[in-house]
């Protein structure tokens, strides 16, 4: 008996080995592949989560894919030269079986074969067919796993799991609300939480001192391989601590997850400063498993004649011996990307063994042939991409885009490279209005050095924020935040919010930091993202036991639909026409 034995089953189908050899035993589930062998004898692939095991039945039992049957058999080893090593039960298999259908099946609506591809409305339509599949099983085991690698981590950290409301108020973190219409108040809103951002810092103003929840949060933004619109959050905040405190706690948490689910501990995350992983990688989530890294090479050209190069930033990347992978078309296509990102255009080089071969060669100086080279560190047989432009920012942006581009694996590749992404900006441009936008969210504390310049200097002011990166995905952000509301309030100016809108916001929140709001600061891990990538996806649908499509329908509930009128009555809603579809 295992200790996975019920009334029903002495054992999992995929748990069962050589040294089984002997036992009597009953396992449960569905029937996969069926092969006739001679005339009175079939071969059964039954399959549980745990893997499938062979049961030879014999002809006349009438089982069709994907009935429920309970098989009891002896164990016994599969004859010589029949053994399937790819099988991790591939050496045994059931004999003298007696079989019980529990339920019968229609087909299948699509082969259950990892292999075969299904188109994925079908595979949602069905989801509960699609999660038979081992890969599928095989991921919900890695979330469990990984949500309990990070609960424990949390745990023996101090930490304190705390539940935050569902139906509450706006949360600023700069996307579309969900709202739910209240019954009882004709015309008023709940609002589902983009995050339990405000809800965490009060329980830190509440004495909580440590707090985390795998927490459910709600954007209504355009899916893509890495959004729906409902995610899991590790989510936690702290107070009396550093930003080093905060990062040290969830890098203990995520390593943790990572070797329980992999079995090796990465090495400690590295920090890079926003501005230098800017300069670098062209990107605030540089993926570091490959080079290409962004070269500065305004100092080489400080008097040149080429007109091109007449401009406050230029950088390159070096692409080792890809001249020759290089034709005109694929060239016009790389400097076409470039314009399309911004750039006046992109001068290209190849790096022969007597010297440059590109139509701009000709306009550079000996020294500048020299000091791009020696800058780049390139050789013969090299690809050398050049931008400037006098907006560093759109430079970086450009190079850093091609960058990936050219190089970069599927995110679930190996190694795994984790980042952490320190000193963001505090706000990343201007609104139509022309006020800053929070590059995080108004509750984060400006960096100390920069507090003077709030007002006077806003789009330079750096933050106490940071985001941890894994693989060129952002896995989550988190910050310092403001803890006095007199900060507080001059956030909220510099951001043009009206103390009157302030108080209408978030008067809840700033009259709670009148009560005594200690030092905190916290960080939300997206769990979706890091399973994903731990389980070997590219896109989060594929951990997500019911993930919505691209276009945020869910075809299994047919969700959303409309509801009827008396429902609506209750609400105090009436609807307007559905919008013809664009
Ligand atoms: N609430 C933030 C987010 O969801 C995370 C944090 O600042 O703790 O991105």
């Amino acid at each position: 008996m295992s200790e996975f034995a019920t009334a029903m089953r002495t054992d999992l189908c995929g748990t069962l080995r050589a040294s089984d050899v002997g036992r009597t035993v009953t396992v449960c589930g569905w029937v996969g592949r069926r092969r006739e062998h001679g005339e009175h004898l079939a071969f059964l692939d039954l399959r549980d989560y745990s893997g499938i095991i062979q049961c030879v039945v014999d002809g006349s039992v009438d089982v069709r894919s994907e009935y429920v049957v309970r098989v009891t058999g002896t164990l016994r080893n599969r004859p010589e030269g029949t053994t399937n090593s790819d099988l991790a039960t591939g050496e045994v298999e059931l004999g003298d079986c007696e079989v019980e259908i529990l339920n019968v099946a229609e087909p299948p609506p699509f082969p259950l074969n990892d292999r075969v591809e299904t188109d994925e409305i079908v595979r949602l339509k069905y989801r509960y067919v699609d999660l038979r599949r081992e890969r599928m099983q095989r991921n919900l085991r890695v979330r469990a796993a990984v949500n309990k690698a990070l609960r424990g981590a949390m745990e023996r950290q101090g930490f304190t799991e705390v539940e935050t409301p569902m139906l509450w108020t706006p949360t600023p973190e700069g996307a579309r609300e969900f709202v739910v219409p209240s019954r009882l108040q004709h015309g008023s809103f709940y609002v589902l939480p983009q995050s339990p951002q405000i809800a965490k810092q009060l329980l830190m103003v509440g004495g909580t001192d440590r707090y985390y929840q795998i927490a459910r949060c709600l954007r209504d933004e355009d899916l893509r391989a890495d959004r729906q619109f409902e995610f899991m959050q590790l989510d936690i905040e702290a107070s009396f601590v550093s930003q080093d405190d905060v990062l040290g706690f969830v890098s203990e948490a995520v390593l943790d997850a990572a070797e329980l689910v992999t079995g090796e501990r990465p090495d400690p995350i590295p920090h890079i400063t926003w501005e230098e992983a800017q300069e670098r990688y062209g990107s605030d989530k540089p993926d570091l498993r490959f080079g290409l890294e962004l070269a500065e090479l305004t100092p080489v050209f400080v008097t040149t004649e080429f007109n091109a190069f007449k401009a406050g930033c230029i950088k390159g990347i070096r692409v080792p011996g890809a001249a020759g992978d290089f034709g005109r078309n694929k060239l016009d296509g790389l400097t076409d990307r470039a314009k399309a990102l911004g750039a006046k255009g992109l001068v290209w080089l190849k790096v022969t063994d007597d010297g440059l071969d590109s139509p701009v060669a000709k306009f550079l100086s000996d020294d500048e042939v020299a000091g791009l080279r020696t800058t780049l560190e390139a050789e013969a047989g090299d690809l050398l991409l050049i931008v400037a432009d006098d907006d560093r920012h759109l430079v970086r942006t450009v190079l850093g885009t091609l960058r990936n581009d050219l190089a970069r694996p599927p995110v679930s590749q190996g190694p795994y490279r984790y980042a952490w992404i320190t000193e963001f900006p505090l706000f990343e441009g201007l609104d139509d209005a022309g006020n800053p936008v929070s590059a995080h969210h108004p509750f984060t504390m400006p960096h100390p050095d920069d507090l003077e310049k709030l007002e006077s200097e806003p789009l330079s002011v750096r933050s106490q924020s940071y985001d941890l990166v894994l693989n060129g995905w952002e896995l989550g952000s988190g910050s310092i935040r403001i803890h006095r509301s007199d900060i507080q309030a001059r956030m909220f100016a510099a951001l043009g919010i009206s103390e009157e809108e302030a108080a209408g916001r978030f008067g809840f929140l700033l009259n709670a930091f009148k009560y005594g709001a200690p030092p905190h600061g916290g960080f939300a891990v997206g769990l979706d993202r890091l399973v994903a990538i731990l389980a070997g996806e590219d896109n989060i649908r594929e951990v997500i036991a019911y993930p919505k499509t691209q276009s945020g329908l869910d075809p299994l509930t047919d969700a959303p639909k409309p509801v009827g009128d008396r429902i609506l009555a209750d609400l105090g809603i009436r609807t307007l026409p559905p919008q013809a579809k664009g």
